[in-house]
């Protein structure tokens, strides 16, 4: 006599709502961008950080499990301590990109 209640499995969405554009520590401006590359290095990628307005743009070596927002966290912190080499290049100034790896992520 089981009164079996039945287990409501509510579906869990999946929502991998990854947001790919930041507000730029430098200008302020929610136009900042990560990309991810690959690297040669076993378990790290390349983080491209740059921003669409004021042309700022940052280079970053990260651990392989990484995302777009752990990416902006530690970015935040090295910009802030001023950790990081930060360029700015102008809008015009097409940037050769490369093969783009985890775009899809
Ligand atoms: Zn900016």
């Amino acid at each position: 006599m089981g009164r079996r209640r039945k287990k409501y499995r509510k579906p869990i969405r999946k929502v991998r709502k990854i947001p790919k554009i930041f507000q730029c520590p430098n200008c302020g401006s929610k136009t900042l961008t990560i990309r991810l590359e690959k690297l040669n290095i076993p378990g790290y990628k390349k983080a491209i950080i740059t921003c669409g307005t004021c042309g700022l743009h940052a280079e970053m070596q990260v651990p392989e499990l990484y995302g777009p927002l752990d990416v902006y966290a530690k970015f935040i912190d090295a910009f802030e301590e001023g950790n990081i080499e930060v360029e700015f290049r102008k809008k015009s100034e097409e940037e050769e990109v490369g093969e783009i790896v985890g775009e899809s992520e």
